[in-house]
């Protein structure tokens, strides 16, 4: 099959690359919110439809099948998709009458037939294990009749999918290797929405990233709820594992192993995972860290709260005084390595001691990032059946201005350290205030912009960094790195 390579905008102003398949007429509109497993999880979809007949498009208008990937894990996230859903039907009532509307993801999964039998805003509900049955679900829409799928998976992995590369600038990807969680955080939607824990076999991730390595991307990002839990013994929940056979056993693949595993066979590739939970995340795998240079320096290792009683209420599986052990310990064996946060402020029994417990946890580690957010109760988990959501809303916002000041003044307070140094880049594209400097990030994570001269997307650059924002680099390049 001839292909081509298009570069298309949707309507979030995001660069989607795909194939476009010649031969292929259908037209299919997708849009993802949430999580990065979302994005990742939409270029599994495109895959299958592309081999149904369909191209990708970033006008709605013409789409035949519109899908939208969805997000419960806060209520403003299901808000806002539900007003894009209204959108979708006022342009199939008055544009495009014959296009069908789909909802795709944890929303899918939560709500599940309510939005076909009471609602009546959509054609196609599928939940995020039941994608391989979108052929068929597809087939009974054109044929005029609603179809749901959103039964959850034992085994599901999508390992042998090859995914359509859509919100790509051709130098990241994305490439899953757990699927669902296990943790039961009493706040937490997603083991409801996303179903049980399951890692991917090695090799397919393997596979998937040597692919990668042969279409010139640069940089792979391992994702997963909780990748620290990866655990690949042949297949089957992780929950399972100890009643699989001893030879299994003594072969299962951790999480290090894995890590350790892409780095050493793709030297020239520059990995990073997300997301890390604290209980699982152990010393081999800062040491892996430590071991490779591809491997970049930067942790996302969300606590929820500074507070042991509060972690406790939350379930999450340690102290405060735990957290800060491995906080000292990223800090011995990885001197330079950035951390970062997510933080939920005014969870149920939530008080101003529990609070102030935050905002010390926030100045004893400094994190260099942080994503915070207002407790948003959720239907069906442990938290709204258990507690009483009782914290005041304007409580709960004035507890989060707290934190996000404090987090934006150590924010600043680790970009400063950067200035005077000179750091290896990899330019991911132009920057979106000034189209003759490239952005692109150093092993922290941390956004760097300089001017673009001669240099191009998918280089190693070494930037001197010769200033700052609260959040930006701004330096100047001087020459190659020596990973290039
Ligand atoms: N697996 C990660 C963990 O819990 O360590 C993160 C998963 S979740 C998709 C991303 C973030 O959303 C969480 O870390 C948490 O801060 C936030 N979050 C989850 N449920 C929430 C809720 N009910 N209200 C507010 N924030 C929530």
């Amino acid at each position: 099959m001839h292909t081509e390579k298009i570069i298309e905008e949707n309507k979030q102003g995001q660069s989607l690359v795909a194939k476009k398949v010649t031969g292929n007429d259908k037209k299919l509109f997708i849009e993802s919110y949430g999580c990065q497993m979302n994005m990742s999880d939409s270029e599994i979809v495109a895959s299958i439809l592309v081999k149904e007949g369909f191209n990708t498009t970033q006008k709605l208008e013409e789409a035949d099948l519109v899908l939208v990937n969805t997000c419960s894990i806060r209520d403003n996230a299901e808000q806002t998709i539900r007003k894009r859903l209204q959108y979708y039907n006022s342009v199939k009532r008055t544009k495009n009458p014959s296009m069908k509307v789909g909802v795709l993801g944890c929303m899918a999964e939560r709500l599940k037939s309510k939005f076909l039998e009471e609602e009546k805003i959509v054609d196609l509900v599928v939940g995020p294990d039941a994608y391989r049955d979108l052929p068929n679900l597809v087939e009974e829409v054109e044929a005029g009749r609603d179809a749901i799928n959103v039964i959850l998976s034992k085994e599901e992995t999508y390992g042998d999918v090859s995914p359509v590369r859509l919100q790509s600038n051709g130098v990241s990807a994305f490439v899953s290797i757990t699927r669902g969680c296990d943790n039961m955080c009493t706040f937490c939607v997603v083991p409801f929405t996303r179903g049980r824990e399951r890692s991917r076999d090695p090799q397919s991730i393997i596979e998937e990233i040597r692919d990668l390595n042969q279409k010139n991307f640069k940089e792979v990002t391992l994702l997963g709820q909780n990748v620290d839990s990866y655990l690949w013994y042949g297949g089957g929940l992780k929950k399972d594992f100890s009643k699989a056979s001893e030879i299994a056993q003594s072969t299962a693949v951790d999480f290090a192993q894995l890590l350790d595993l892409c780095a050493a066979e793709f030297p020239k590739i520059r990995f990073r995972f997300s997301t890390s939970n604290p209980q699982d995340m152990h010393l081999d795998v800062l040491h892996v860290m430590a071991k490779h240079n591809n491997i970049c320096k930067y942790i996302h290792l969300p606590v929820q709260s500074g507070s042991t009683r509060i972690l406790e209420r939350m379930n999450r599986q340690h102290t405060r005084e735990e957290y800060m052990e491995l906080v000292d310990n990223v800090r011995r064996i990885l001197p330079d390595c950035s951390i970062s946060q997510d933080m939920i402020t005014g969870f149920c029994g939530e008080t101003e001691e529990d609070h102030q417990d935050t905002l010390s946890l926030l100045e004893y580690v400094k994190y260099d990032f942080g994503f915070m957010f207002a407790y948003s109760e959720r239907p069906g988990t442990l938290a709204a059946k258990k507690f009483e959501d009782d914290i005041p809303l304007a409580v709960k916002k004035r507890r989060l201005a707290e934190v996000i000041s404090l987090q934006l003044k150590h924010s600043h307070y680790w970009t400063k350290q950067h200035v005077g140094k000179v750091e290896e880049v990899l330019i991911e594209g132009t920057s979106k205030k000034n189209e003759n400097e490239w952005k692109g990030r150093n092993t922290q994570n941390t956004i760097v912009v300089f001017p673009k001269e001669h240099y191009k997307m998918g280089d190693f650059v070494n930037v001197k960094i010769n200033s700052c924002t609260s959040a930006t680099l701004i330096g100047t390049a001087v020459g190659y790195s020596e990973n290039n």
